[in-house]
């Protein structure tokens, strides 16, 4: 993995492209990252509202080219949710329903088991969340991760948001800490980014009013990082926050990250409306999504990877992304909900063929790794039959 002074030896050695030179603000960014490595606020807020998106691209790209060149990374997983009936009742997601509701469901170890088992040996990451239970306590969760492992050891389990580590950590009496060590002891490899939506308690108090406030959701990751669990962050935006509101959501994530470390991917991804319930939501265009990665990646500095989450933003504006700032596009996915019952269309049958064919029309490498980033496959595809040719790669 490249470490701070590399990046930004290799950043200040790159040929800087016109849209970049020409612009006296970007090229201030610039300067700065290569000396301190740091913007400020003030930097991001400039950056929200840059006029040349091509330019903001163009330097984004070259501070994610100046740590993994021109690889992009994925990995092979399967999305499984364990239920979708939910106690709280954020007013943007389309995903929770009541226990009384014809489409609620929960589903069982066994049949979690089952769903898992036919694409069992395709996959390296079960990604697994879920709505808060109102009855289910820790022994359910640390009963299916021991099943998973105990079928399937090499599938990596990267599960429960941190507001649903909170929630059984409740239910069952017990402290964050305590709830983390069972579920590692059972098998929980790591902790995907759910649930942070924007950390800002005023905005959380609009659309998720009852939800665990932004310090409780960065306690959790904290918690996971010193017990050495691995986490991933995420943002929800384009609903009624504030420019100010996205940066300070990114200053929380650096400041925690320079604290505790253990963040290893940003997930920046927008509001789906469709079927859920935020009128009053401003919604994100497809440029201000590509400006959202982009300055996710300059002011980031201390979060190795930016993802293009496929599920949220289809396969074409997430290719868009991969020149833009991101270096990875998730994985395979196979079955997903929470963004569909949203009014995603991604489609889900893609074959890790076509995700490599889409990496490599945006010019780049595709590289599997595994889900914590420390073992990788470089994979050549050939053109004609598209056979894939993995080639095992060291340290990136
Ligand atoms: S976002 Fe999560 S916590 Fe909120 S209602 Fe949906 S499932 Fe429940």
């Amino acid at each position: 993995m490249s470490d701070e002074v590399d990046w930004r030896q290799r950043l200040s050695n790159m040929e800087i492209p016109i849209s970049v030179a020409t612009n006296s603000e970007l090229s201030y960014c610039l300067d700065r990252l290569i000396e301190v490595g740091r913007l400020t606020r003030e930097d991001g807020l400039r950056l929200m509202a840059e006029p040349s998106l091509i330019g903001l691209t163009s330097l984004a790209n070259m501070v994610k080219k100046s740590r993994f060149d021109e690889k992009i990374f994925y990995n092979r997983n399967l999305h499984v949710n364990t239920t979708n009936i939910c106690v709280l009742a954020c007013r943007f997601c389309a995903f929770r329903k009541g226990p009384k509701h014809s489409e609620a469901y929960e589903m069982s170890p066994v049949k979690f088991i089952d769903r898992i088992a036919p694409l069992s040996t395709q996959i390296d990451e079960v990604h697994s969340v879920g709505g808060l239970h109102p009855e289910w306590k820790i022994n359910h969760y640390a009963e299916l991760f021991s099943m998973i492992k105990r079928e399937f050891p090499h599938i990596h389990i990267k599960s429960l948001t941190a507001i649903e580590i909170i929630h059984i950590s409740k239910r069952s009496g017990i402290s964050i800490r305590e709830t983390l060590k069972i579920l590692s002891g059972a098998g929980l490899d790591s902790i995907p980014g759910g649930g942070a939506e924007i950390l800002v308690d005023s905005i959380r108090d609009r659309i998720c009013r009852g939800k665990e406030t932004s310090d409780e959701y960065l306690q959790v990751h904290a918690t996971a990082h010193q017990l050495g669990i691995p986490t991933n962050c995420t943002m929800l935006f384009g609903t009624i926050e504030s420019n100010y509101d996205r940066i300070e959501h990114l200053i929380r994530l650096r400041r925690q990250q320079d604290q505790t470390g253990g963040f290893q991917c940003f997930v920046p991804y927008p509001f789906l409306p469709d079927k859920s319930r935020l009128p009053e939501a401003q919604l994100a265009t497809s440029s201000e999504v590509i400006r959202m990665i982009s300055v996710s990646r300059l002011m980031l500095d201390n979060i190795p990877h930016i993802k293009a989450y496929r599920m949220n933003l289809g396969d074409k504006l997430s290719s868009l992304c991969l020149t833009a700032g991101a270096d990875d596009i998730d994985g395979t996915v196979g079955h997903e909900e929470i963004m569909h019952e949203a009014g995603s269309t991604t489609d889900l049958d893609t074959p890790e063929s076509e995700l490599i064919r889409l990496i490599v029309n945006t010019g780049s490498t595709p590289i599997r790794r595994n889900s914590t980033y420390n073992e990788f496959t470089e994979i050549h595809s050939l053109e004609s039959t598209g056979i894939l040719l993995p080639i095992q790669v060291g340290e990136i």
